[in-house]
């Protein structure tokens, strides 16, 4: 009998623990979500993920499939090597602890690590956009931004595998402070609280008209809600769109210069808005950054879209598989 290769993606997200099985094209064939377990003590909290696993495979029949392995997609720092969770804000019990190591004993799967942004980075480069490329910068706009760098069609991880925090790279020397310590970090203008705060300083203090509340995210605004808004054709959403690609042009015009990238590839809630925040960025990053790399690097949407964390933690298996072989 023909058993196909399937794989196991864990989302170890701040909001919600994602587990799903994906097949050979990167599929999910299976998925669950679990509220995040919170533990305190760390050995428990790999027992209840480990339940979680036992639950989602005994549920998607893949009793009969073989899985290869399964990754891990986690935020924050940590060690891909060992397995080793460094620091991890919103899970702070496991800092230190030996996650895929302990993971891998308990379920007799091959299990590895990454953090969540090279997972999506992996994920965009095996079934998403970056299919075909090489040389490829992968952002994530969020509530910070993440980057996830491809050189040579292999994930860059840097000496303390921290390479990719493109969210600090620096707009504006005197700009706001940051979290990292640094001032006018791109994070910093086109994070969450970034786009929030620019769209509440024209709607709230300069009382100017928005369609916002008809977007609403769960009674919030947020770059979800203004990039739904901005998509139903409301003008306010779309400058601050456009403002916002401007900024995010800026860092653009810096990484394409440091790297030559083929393929620029965003993802998160507010690349939902495309093209109205693509193309504001597109163009600042051609007035900015050197002629022949910019002309040579096309900047385009993710594709994975909802399922990135699932199927971007299933891809850290496939990569650590492959580079193994
Ligand atoms: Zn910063």
């Amino acid at each position: 009998m023909f058993v196909m290769d399937f794989y196991l993606g864990i989302d170890l997200g701040g909001t919600g623990l994602k587990i799903g099985i994906t097949d050979p094209a990167g599929r999910i064939v299976y998925k669950q979500t679990f509220p995040t377990s919170v533990q305190s003590d760390p050995d428990r909290m790999v027992k209840d993920i480990c339940a979680c696993i036992a639950e989602v495979i005994g549920r998607s029949g893949a009793a009969g499939k073989k899985i290869v392995a399964a990754g891990i997609g986690s935020p924050g720092a940590l060690n891909p090597l060992t397995g080793q969770l460094i620091y991890v804000v919103n899970l702070q019990m496991l800092n230190g602890y030996y996650l895929s190591p302990a993971i891998e004993k308990a379920t007799a799967i091959p299990t590895f690590l990454d953090n969540d942004v090279n997972a999506m980075a992996l994920g965009e480069l095996f079934y998403g956009a970056a299919r075909g490329y090489k040389h490829v910068i992968a952002l994530t706009l969020g509530t910070g931004i993440g980057g996830g760098i491809i050189v040579d069609g292999k994930l860059y991880r840097g000496a303390t595998f921290t390479a990719g925090e493109l969210g600090h790279v620096t707009i504006d020397s005197n700009g706001l402070l940051c979290n990292c310590g640094n001032y006018g970090c791109i994070e910093r203008y086109a994070g969450r609280d970034g786009i929030v705060n620019r769209f509440n300083a024209y709607y709230v203090q300069k009382k100017m008209a928005s369609a916002i509340v008809k977007h609403l995210d769960n009674g919030e605004i947020t770059p979800r809600a203004i990039a739904e808004a901005a998509n139903a054709g409301d003008r306010l959403a779309c400058m601050v769109l456009e403002e916002t690609g401007e900024l995010l042009g800026v860092a653009l015009a810096t990484m394409v210069n440091f790297m030559n990238p083929e393929l620029i590839v965003i993802g998160g809630g507010i690349a939902n808005a495309g093209d109205l925040i693509l193309e504001p960025a597109r163009r600042e990053m051609h007035k900015r950054a050197y002629t022949l790399p910019a002309q040579a690097v096309r900047i385009v949407q993710a594709q994975l879209k909802n399922d990135a964390g699932i199927i971007g933690s299933a891809s850290v298996a496939v990569d650590a598989i492959k580079n193994k072989t």
